[in-house]
């Protein structure tokens, strides 16, 4: 049989699982070692999720979306049409079969290494990260309604329900949580309550400031910014809240760092995005913190709260041929 070596195996081996996918057989090791723990670079930074846009940084940046189902759902359907007009069991439907699961296979390694590259990316050049915590299943429940009171819509929401199972932020979040973990970094999970509609600059709160889908103008001090922008920056803000009152040991209010009580439009500085790292700890929290915390903080500890030694041992998963990442990435120990 051939075999691909994709990575270089470090550390002590302790368990080699091979599985076999779609005809294709892949060989997991997972090994153990010490690793430096590392110090984290860069910044802090919020992310928007969004189908339009798959990922907009508070710092402008933004990630395309891949869609990938709906690339290959032509080609999907082409191959379950096919399959649907053989005979069931006969060898001309396990072709048929085949090449269906092929498709399906296809949808989801182009996806999980889309969000693995951007989940690196991210990781490795933030500090702190700062997302929503969405629940994807709520956002993606049916709209066809009960038969009394049938849904309004229902064809436009379930395209974007399509869209939105079709961008997989439930793994993108975990991919960002644990690789975060590997890089000194901490994700922190915001409620998404008002993020979309509160302005950044005055705090004013309404569904007017949101002219268009992609279009975000304050009704009340003018401040002018693409949506997915504004709704990062908010985010972000949001971790900062939530921070400060871990810090102090506070009860988190459910809106924290989304409402700025005594800000008024007169004293309203243009934010570019640049300006954005001017945001500090929320403003509804009495002490502000600086960010990024000294290394006695209690905050330097990994999500798994573990506290972060100089030394800790990384348990890796490193997946051999055809793909260069494994699903199931190790935590450390
Ligand atoms: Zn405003």
């Amino acid at each position: 049989m051939r075999y691909r070596n994709s990575r270089d195996v470090l550390g002590t081996v302790k368990n080699v699982t091979v599985s076999q996918s779609c005809g294709k057989w892949y060989v997991s090791v997972q090994t153990e070692r010490e690793v430096e723990q590392p110090l984290p670079n860069g910044g802090a930074v919020g992310i928007d999720m969004g189908v339009a846009r798959f990922a907009t940084l508070s710092d402008g940046t933004f990630y395309a979306p891949l869609n990938s189902f709906k690339r290959h759902q032509t080609a999907l359907r082409r191959a379950q049409q096919a399959m649907s007009r053989k005979t069931k069991f006969s060898n001309n439907w396990k072709k048929a079969r085949a090449k269906v699961q092929k498709i399906h296979s296809r949808i989801g390694n182009a996806r999980r290494d889309y969000l693995h590259k951007t989940s690196t990316t991210i990781s490795q050049n933030h500090a702190m990260v700062c997302i929503e915590d969405l629940q994807v299943r709520n956002m993606s429940r049916s709209a066809a309604g009960s038969s009394e009171q049938p849904g309004k819509q229902v064809r436009a929401k379930s395209g974007l329900n399509k869209a939105i199972l079709d961008q997989g932020w439930a793994e993108f979040r975990r991919q960002l949580d644990y690789k975060l973990a590997w890089n000194g970094g901490h994700l922190i999970a915001v409620p998404p309550r008002n993020t979309s509609r509160t302005c950044p600059c005055c705090g004013h709160v309404s569904s007017a400031n949101r002219q268009t889908q992609a279009r975000f103008e304050c009704v009340e001090c003018g401040f002018e910014e693409n949506a997915d922008v504004v709704g990062a920056i908010n985010v972000l803000r949001a971790g900062h809240a939530r921070l400060a009152c871990e810090v102090n040991g506070a009860v988190m209010p459910s809106a924290a760092g989304t409402h700025r009580s005594d800000s008024g439009a007169a004293q309203c500085p243009r934010l570019s995005a640049a300006g954005i790292s001017g945001l500090q700890a929320g403003e509804d929290v009495n002490e502000p913190i600086s960010w990024p915390p000294g290394p006695a903080t209690p905050l330097l500890r990994s999500s798994r709260g573990v506290i972060v030694h100089r030394h800790s041992i990384l348990m890796e998963h490193s997946l051999l041929p055809f793909v260069s990442f494994s699903s199931t990435a190790g935590t450390p120990a």
